[in-house]
């Protein structure tokens, strides 16, 4: 280590992460060695204002002291108002909390877990809406976040995805002065986060508004200011002053903070435009014909033929409800298809989307349980360190959180001798941090054991970073839906893009792709030309 450091990197290199030293006392501690934060986020009309960083770091905490409902104690004892006014004084908080103080700040939150809603509410859509359409846009939000065929459904019966949008419209629809959305895009696919995303920035012209999300495309349409938060998930964490949104995710994604001074990952994330690699120097794994499936005359998914190579990463991208799940399900041997056959003569390892720890397991004997190469030194320094899973190890599977489960599926799934690897929604539940880390084991294993590995995901910079081709998903969810052919990541993008009608051009800093706004002239040049995402 480097003698500076406070956290354990997960890949044995050195991490610096320190307080700045301006930050010696927190706005909060819990209680003596207890969790402290240090600033807070400032939300402001007429802007979206993000917070970046991973779970655990104080995000809650901090919208608890700006609700009113939690009075900072700048490190000890009990706080008290007036006390708060007086450190904020001359600054933009000070008029905020005055306000918070005078009773004038209505807060309305979008919880993190929508999971959670069916348990607290058992009625129907429509009734939960109602409940919160203070402002009389009820049947604008319905019709927005496309919720008109599920208003007469239980609550209870809904899918994540429906739960999401729900909690969005409920969020929305209330008269506040303040609004919290913890994290927007759990399981909604590509089209429903970029729309939610315009929905919260039309609020924002007149509302303040504070968002946190994991999804960096997202967040980088979505707001105009990012607040970093770093430190040490459950220790401490520390939120920096408002950046502009480009800078703060470059600075984000290169680990160091110049402003702080503070680096915060021993290494950047890179993004590179990889160019199509030479046909001649790729061996072909495995083809397979073109075969169909359908569900009792609901759903119907056909696919065209395709081939794959080894050693290649293949993202999957499509609209939620089109069959990516159905598709995998059939290649990894799950569900047999209808018509044609599909005997790949192959050894698949699959990790399904939606993950049961329904075993009281340790999380360690089950991994080993699985293969002995858990237990190897490869294994744990490329694949569970940077997972840390190391904490969970003693856990049993019973007892994990959505984004624990999530890492130990994903480790299990790699932890199996096989010739392909299918990974469906690796980032779900996942914080923006375990979702870099994520994208990096993945695509290190692929290189480094020639194995093929195809991923289902709607994160975009995940897809980007991972994928050398792409099989996109067409056709109309819940109804029909087509698998193409693997195609190049450009033509594959473009054909993606074009169906979202969005375009993305590449940040000249870091290469990571950034959505253009809706009619600006790279927008309007780039369609023209029908790059929707690689442009020259
Ligand atoms: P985030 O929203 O970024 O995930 P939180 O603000 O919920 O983070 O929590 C940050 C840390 O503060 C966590 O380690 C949590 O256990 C701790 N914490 C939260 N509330 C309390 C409390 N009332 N007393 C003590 N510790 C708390
Ligand atoms: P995706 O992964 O693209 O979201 P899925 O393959 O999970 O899509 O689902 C495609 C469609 O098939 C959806 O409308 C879904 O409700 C339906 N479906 C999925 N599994 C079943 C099943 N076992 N029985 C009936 N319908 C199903
Ligand atoms: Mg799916």
């Amino acid at each position: 280590g480097c003698g500076i450091c406070i956290n354990k990197c997960p890949f044995d290199a050195i991490m610096i992460i320190g307080l700045p030293e301006e930050l010696t006392e927190p706005t909060h501690r819990y209680g003596p060695n207890a969790f402290a934060l240090y600033g807070l986020p400032v939300p402001q009309v007429g802007r979206v204002t993000g917070i970046l960083g991973p779970n655990g770091i104080g995000k809650s905490t901090a919208v608890q002291i700006l609700s009113g409902t939690l009075v900072p104690n700048f490190g000890e004892g009990e706080g008290n108002w007036e006390r708060v006014l007086e450190y904020y004084s001359g600054t933009v908080l000070y008029d905020y909390f005055s306000d918070v103080v005078d009773g004038n700040i209505k807060v309305s939150q979008k919880p993190q877990y929508v999971d959670l809603i069916p348990k607290a509410f058992k009625g129907k859509t429509s009734e939960l809406l109602e409940k919160t359409d203070e402002r009389g846009v009820l049947d604008e939000l319905v019709e927005r976040l496309d919720l008109s065929h599920i208003i007469d459904r239980k609550i209870t019966e809904l899918s994540g995805g429906e739960l999401q949008r729900v909690a969005i419209a409920a969020c929305a629809a209330k008269d506040a002065d303040f609004y919290f959305f913890d994290e927007i895009s759990p399981y909604l696919d590509i089209y429903q986060r970029i729309n939610s995303a315009q929905l919260i920035q039309e609020m924002a012209e007149e509302k303040a508004v504070l968002v946190v999300e994991h999804d960096l495309a997202i967040l980088d349409m979505l707001a105009d200011v990012v607040h970093v938060a770093y430190g040490q998930p459950g220790a401490y964490g520390v939120i920096t002053y408002p950046k502009g949104v480009r800078i703060g995710i470059n600075q984000y994604l290169k680990g160091y903070l110049p402003e702080e001074n503070v680096r915060i990952r021993p290494e950047a994330i890179k993004f590179e435009v990889h160019p199509p690699r030479e046909e001649t120097d790729v061996e072909t794994l495995v083809e397979y014909n073109s075969f169909s499936k359908s569900y009792d005359e609901a759903f119907s998914l056909e696919t065209e033929e395709g081939s794959l190579r080894e050693g290649e990463v293949l993202g999957i991208v499509g609209p939620n409800g089109i069959g990516k799940s159905t598709f995998v399900k059939m290649l990894a041997g799950e569900i047999e298809p209808d018509e044609g056959e599909l005997d790949l003569d192959i050894s698949i390892s699959y990790k399904p989307q939606y993950i049961k720890g329904d075993s009281p397991l340790q999380v360690q004997y089950f991994l080993r349980g699985i293969s002995s190469k858990f237990d190897t030194s490869y294994f744990q320094s490329e694949v569970a360190k940077p997972l840390q899973l190391e904490q969970l190890y003693e856990r049993s599977l019973t007892d994990l959180s959505g984004g624990e489960l999530q890492r130990v599926a994903i480790a299990a799934c790699l932890c199996r001798d096989a010739d392909m690897y299918i990974l469906d929604e690796p980032s779900a539940h996942l914080d923006v941090e375990q979702r870099s880390m994520t994208t990096r084991v993945i695509k290190r294993f692929a290189e480094n054991s020639s194995k093929t590995a195809m991923v289902v995901d709607h994160d975009i910079y995940m897809i980007d970073m991972l994928s050398e081709r792409l099989i996109v998903f067409e056709g109309e969810p819940a109804v029909y839906g087509k698998a193409h052919q693997p195609a190049s990541m450009q033509a594959g993008m473009n054909q993606f893009l074009e169906n979202l009608d969005i375009t993305f051009r590449r940040d000249e800093d870091t290469s990571r792709p950034r959505v253009n706004k809706p009619h600006s002239r790279l927008d309007r040049e780039q369609k023209a030309k029908k790059e929707y995402y690689y442009h020259n």
